[in-house]
């Protein structure tokens, strides 16, 4: 749903100046399905709407809930691609996760998505409808609100920026949805471009950037990006946009066992991450979740050890706790099962 072809109704219709206030509180406050629920419009708009610019383009597929309080949505977009939202709870935060593509072109081998290939990218509002459905979920099932958003669903997001960028626009605009822009972040694989690009946005949104690996030939494997990209470009794209924007920088770190995790390799990151300065980067472990690869998530031992080594080195660590992983709902399991891959790892 575009508001901007809603608003466009109203003008061929010459509604008056208000409707186009009531349309807006309708899609991001009453979190509205369709027209027909906005009781506020004349029946005749409604029906108008419904026809010519319906709340929703996305289709549901199927929906899980994990004990937990995660929710998952399986949607399709009209012409048939696949993607999934999650939300999770973390006490009274309810934390979404959205989508930016429908697959992904970057082909990390630990990663369910990346063996799907891309299908395409999705248009800020596939973007922002899959927030308004979770929001409408909370709301109605749990009372609660979205308190975060993630751009860590399916894809890369600098590999469709500007729609991303744009989604982001409407859910942190107070005539929109109105979340705060530092509630929001977006998780790259580290493609440079979009790293640079950020930098010179006025949204204070955070950025996130998906190590994973210390030194380039282990990087190599488990992301293949890295060949076009290697950590030392990353960590100066990584030193502009800090320059740029005086915020600092998440990374990301999945704990593989016997891959990754070991003492020495953490010592390693401390010296890759202290040369950005004192509290230039947080640094984020993520437990390892199973999607049918060789990989086995790391042991609490060698969690602790590894960020022992962070602590003492002075880079501030946390740990995430899995959620949803009952219902493959985890990082990394969002992967549509039986769709053919389009383009595979074009980096
Ligand atoms: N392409 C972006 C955003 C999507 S992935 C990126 O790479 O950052 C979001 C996060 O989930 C990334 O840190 C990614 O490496 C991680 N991830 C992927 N597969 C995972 C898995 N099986 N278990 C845990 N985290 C995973």
């Amino acid at each position: 749903m575009t508001l901007q072809t809603a608003i466009e109704v109203l003008k061929k219709e010459r509604a008056p100046a208000y409707r186009e206030r009531q349309l807006t509180h309708a899609v991001y406050a009453e979190l509205a399905e369709s027209w027909d629920e906005v009781s506020a419009l004349p029946k005749a708009l409604r029906e108008r709407l419904e026809r010519e610019s319906p709340l929703r383009t996305l289709t549901e597929q199927a929906s899980q809930r994990a004990e937990d309080g995660t929710i998952k949505l399986q949607l399709r977009t009209h012409d048939g691609y696949p993607l999934e939202a999650v939300a999770m709870s973390h006490g009274p935060r309810r934390t979404v996760c959205l989508s930016s593509q429908s697959g992904c072109a970057l082909a990390c081998t630990f990663c369910a998505t990346g063996r799907m290939g891309l299908g395409r990218n999705l248009t800020p509002d596939e973007i922002s409808e899959q927030l308004l459905r979770l929001a409408r979920l909370l709301r109605d099932e749990q009372d609660a609100k979205i308190s975060n958003v993630v751009m860590m669903g399916m894809g890369e997001p600098f590999h469709n920026y500007d729609n991303v960028l744009s989604a982001i626009r409407t859910i942190n605009s107070p005539d929109a949805y109105g979340l705060g822009a530092r509630q929001i972040a977006i998780s790259t694989a580290g493609w440079i471009p979009g790293i640079d690009k950020l930098g010179d946005e006025p949204m204070q949104v955070k950025l996130a950037l998906s190590l994973h690996a210390p030194d380039d030939e282990l990087r190599s494997k488990l992301m293949p990006v890295t060949k076009r990209y290697p950590i030392s470009e990353l960590m100066q794209a990584c030193r502009r946009y800090r320059e740029k924007t005086r915020r600092r920088v998440f990374i990301e770190y999945l704990l593989l066992s016997g891959v990754n995790d070991s003492s020495q390799q953490a010592r390693q990151l401390v010296a890759l991450l202290a040369k950005g300065g004192p509290g230039a980067y947080h640094v984020n472990l993520i437990a390892y979740n199973p999607t049918g690869t060789e990989y086995v998530a790391a042991d609490d031992a060698a969690v602790r050890r590894f960020r022992g080594e962070l602590e003492k080195g002075a880079i501030g660590t946390s740990y995430r706790v899995s959620r949803g992983r009952g219902i493959e709902a985890a990082c990394g399991q969002l992967v549509m099962k039986g769709i053919p891959a389009r383009k595979r790892a074009a980096v």
